[in-house]
């Protein structure tokens, strides 16, 4: 019913563009204006195109039966020429700070994560959503877990927001940040990452304010500056990572395509509404990027730009050989920064117990569990979904007013 897109590996040199999937019949992924003329074309109302927007984007129903005041014809009608593809929640694993990794499996038997992270301070009620882009990475940064994958596949737009609307069912209430800082390089899936981005600011759906939205990049350039073209534009989050292209690119291949000089001008071309700021993340690695005189040359790279820098200690895995940096290295580096007069922040690693913290999504449970691999054929699907997830989620979760400001 779904065929599976074909599956590439990607050299780093020639991302590869998306092949063509059939998730781009998804009716999830359609915008308002595509599901207005579908339902032209069908001799409707036009105000069943708001309806059936709601159903799927305001109460994040699962099926096509859940939409109760459609008419079953057209609900025949619709799964005929944009099947739901559907999305199955397999587990959820609560860490002891209460951070939550929720494992899904798509519908050609791939495992993707996403990660809901509660604040610390639960007076700010803050609840940040960590989602996924692509099926595994082609960007081969040395230190992610992720990368050890390798790259499945894009997830269509519709298997984006999906992920947003299973995460709100089970906290029980929507998400008030969404990062793409989960499994994948969202810059290299641009139009699904794109239209994901448009479906949940729509009014008629979750009616995400754009300021609550961040994409997150390991570097890709001229996916900058189309991100940064969007009307309205998310925020930007740049993995800057090392101070220097020489340690950079040992570190992230993908800095010998776009060296520091570029990615930065990238970041400075930008466009920041009023108080925004481009956040910089820096993994650190003890002995690789932790140097006092990294440290002196951060304040220098980021001159000119409203930046502000999240320092992110290594969170390991098993492989690859580096070390997290002492607490009091971490203290250090951030007081060097701090005298430069950079806003910088130490983020804690939430949900480590659980290997839900940056970086460490490799799905693991699922690839044990069902012997599936990224990028390995295609597994069966199982039986329908039994997500212990009811279809709709309590109308709290779905009030229609947009999210808070900050
Ligand atoms: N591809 C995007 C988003 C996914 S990675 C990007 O590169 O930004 C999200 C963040 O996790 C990045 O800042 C990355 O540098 C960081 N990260 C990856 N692996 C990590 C690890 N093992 N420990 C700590 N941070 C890690």
């Amino acid at each position: 019913m779904y065929p599976s897109a074909a599956v590439t590996a990607a050299p780093l040199a020639t991302l590869p563009t998306p092949p063509p999937l059939a998730a781009s019949r998804d009716l999830r992924a359609l915008l308002p204006d595509e599901l207005t003329s579908w339902v032209a074309a069908a001799g409707a109302p036009g105000f069943r195109a708001e309806q059936i927007f709601r159903w799927l984007h305001g109460h994040g129903v699962q099926t096509l039966e859940a939409m109760t005041n459609v008419p079953a014809t057209m609900r025949e009608a619709l799964e005929h020429d944009h099947p739901l593809v559907p999305l199955t929640q397999a587990t959820v694993q609560t860490a002891r700070d209460g951070t939550r990794k929720l494992a899904f499996r798509t519908h050609d038997g791939r495992a993707i994560e996403s990660v809901l992270i509660p604040d610390e301070d639960a007076v700010r009620n803050k609840l940040t959503l960590c989602i996924s882009s692509q099926v595994g990475c082609a960007i081969d940064c040395r230190f992610c877990a992720t990368a050890t994958l390798g790259f499945g596949r894009h997830l269509g737009a519709g298997e984006i927001v999906a992920q947003v609307y299973r995460a709100t069912a089970l906290a029980g209430r929507r998400p008030t940040n969404l990062v793409f800082m989960g499994m994948g390089e969202p810059l290299h899936n641009f139009d699904n990452v794109a239209r994901a981005l448009a479906l949940l600011e729509h009014p008629w759906g979750a009616g995400f304010s754009p300021r609550r939205l961040t994409v997150s990049t390991a570097g890709l350039v001229p996916g900058i500056d189309k991100l940064g073209a969007l009307k309205p534009a998310p925020n930007l989050a740049i993995s800057l990572n090392a101070t220097t292209d020489e340690i950079r690119e040992r570190i992230m291949p993908i800095n010998k395509k776009w060296p520091l000089a570029a990615l930065l001008d990238a970041a400075r071309r930008f466009p920041l509404s009023h108080g925004r700021r481009v956040t910089f993340e820096y993994v650190l690695l003890a002995g690789v990027n932790d140097s006092d005189a990294d440290a002196d040359r951060l304040p220098r790279l980021l001159r000119g730009i409203p930046a502000k820098v999240n320092l992110i200690p290594w969170n390991p895995f098993q492989g690859p050989e580096f070390k997290r940096p002492s607490a009091e290295r971490i203290r250090t580096f951030q007081e060097r920064l701090r005298k430069a007069e950079v806003s910088v922040y130490i983020r804690s690693p939430r949900g480590d117990d659980i290997d839900a913290a940056c970086g460490q999504l490799a799905a693991r449970e699922l690839v044990q569990m069902g012997g599936a691999r990224v990028g390995a054929p295609t597994l069966p699907l199982p039986s329908p979904p039994a997500t212990g997830v009811g279809e709709q989620s309590s109308p709290a979760a779905h009030a229609s007013s947009s999210s808070p400001r900050a």
